[in-house]
């Protein structure tokens, strides 16, 4: 499969050459590469992708769920160009576009009664932990193994190298309320507790009800804020899966799909806590950025939100991933296959076990990467744009029948390497 690929792809092999000369691995998101070279797109429109080696694809990636909206919707388009003509790309100043998109989310999250924009989910959760920190006078912050908060917020093997201050990470077990309490409780020195209320790049695990729930009375207890990064999440049902699961945390983190496709990030919360980066405030927090509140994002964002998707196309999506993972789930019945997420964002994991895992541990301890891989390349192949980690998530547009084929992929795939499939 891998010669196939190889000799498949020669155009992108060549990009890739001269692309490693001038970055460290020939690119500049690690999540993108693939060995032996990974392929390099050339266009895209609505769900569909076009490589450099002449090849079509649908895209079931969707940017990693930044990606709702597609590559080329009419409507955003037309607002791409109204504000260029219109507003002006940046203003160096306040703007009404950046105030009419935070009141709209304001309204959408149950948990944010104010918030600032960044430009990443990463840079969301820098600055949200900063209110923690601020309030509390402390330094640790409690994550959970297989936590993906960002580049330099990573916790998939253990403690990410690249966060400047090891010390001020404490690491717990996803799904595991008992362990979990008892850390909050008993480590001194904690500012904040930060959960995914399901570990999207940590593979799609859903997070339980007993656990977030669990978490949050014991965060309240011990007197230490309780922040959900829904970077990812907030788009798998209106409000966010704060209002599906009925959990009300101290702060939010948004990014990904919400600036329309655009760089963004926000934060939010409490009046009370987000004053903090109130300038009029004496000793209040810096928050600055040269992009926080540029007028693409905040444009794109308040119409992306207002006229496409809105609640009743946001839970319609999100039944049509439900559906679509229902039937994966179904060829993958009693073999090492396992599909698990919620709505529109899913992940293909093979396992040794068999059995759907509850935490990062459970992947690893059981992980058949060369399967993986043989399925990635095995769909490349037959024209559908999956990442090598199995994570799938859908643009707005797909249809069942689109979905379909993938299915049906999938079960040739899973006929063929029956022998290695099987428990
Ligand atoms: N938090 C979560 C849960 C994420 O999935 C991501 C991105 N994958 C981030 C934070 C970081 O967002 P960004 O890539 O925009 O910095």
């Amino acid at each position: 499969a891998q010669a196939r690929y190889i000799q498949r792809h020669p155009v992108s092999r060549d990009l890739h050459e001269k692309a490693l000369k001038c970055m460290p691995g020939g690119n500049t998101r690690s999540v993108l590469h693939s060995d032996p070279f990974p392929i390099c797109q050339k266009r895209g429109r609505e769900n569909k992708l076009w490589d450099h080696d002449g090849h079509q694809y649908l895209d079931l990636v969707g940017e990693l769920t930044a990606g709702l909206y597609g590559h080329s919707n009419p409507r955003l388009r037309e607002v791409i160009v109204s504000t260029f003509d219109n507003v002006g790309m940046n203003l160096g100043g306040t703007t009404q576009e950046e105030s009419r998109l935070a009141g709209l989310l304001c309204e959408r999250f149950p948990n944010i009664q104010q918030l600032r924009f960044c430009n990443s989910g990463t840079e969301a959760n820098i600055y949200a932990l900063s209110i923690a920190r601020h309030i509390t006078g402390r330094r640790k912050i409690i994550v959970f193994e297989g936590g993906y908060h960002g580049g330099v917020l990573s916790f998939g093997h253990g403690i990410g190298a690249n966060n400047v201050d090891q010390d001020d990470w404490v690491l717990g077990t996803y799904n595991d309320v008992e362990s979990a309490t008892a850390l909050i409780k008993n480590t001194p020195g904690v500012a904040a507790v930060v959960v995914e209320a399901m570990q999207g790049a940590g593979g799609c695990i859903p997070a339980t009800l007993e656990f977030l729930h669990g978490i949050q009375a014991a965060a309240k207890e011990a007197g230490i804020i309780f922040m959900l990064d829904e970077v990812m999440t907030s788009r798998l049902y209106p409000g966010g899966l704060a209002r599906k699961l009925q959990v009300s945390p101290d702060l939010t983190t948004l990014g990904k799909y919400i600036g329309g496709g655009m760089a963004f990030g926000a934060f939010g919360g409490s009046e009370a806590l987000l004053s903090c980066y109130d300038p009029r405030v004496t000793r209040s927090l810096p928050h600055s950025g040269t992009f926080n509140n540029n007028t693409l994002a905040m444009s794109l964002g308040f119409v992306g939100l207002s006229e496409i998707y809105t609640s009743a196309v946001n839970l319609e999506l999100n039944e049509l991933g439900d559906w679509f993972r229902g039937a994966l789930q179904q060829i993958a019945e009693g073999t090492k296959m396992v599909v698990i997420g919620v709505g529109a964002a899913l992940t293909v994991h093979f396992l040794e076990n068999g059995k759907v895992p509850t935490n990062a541990h459970e992947i690893e301890e059981n992980n058949l990467p060369q399967l993986k891989k043989l399925f990635w390349f095995w769909c490349l192949e037959r024209g559908f744009w999956v990442t090598e980690r199995g994570m799938l998530s859908l643009i707005l547009g797909t249809t069942k029948e689109e979905l379909g084929e993938f299915v049906g992929t999938v079960k040739e795939f899973a006929e063929e390497y029956s022998d290695f499939l099987t428990l």
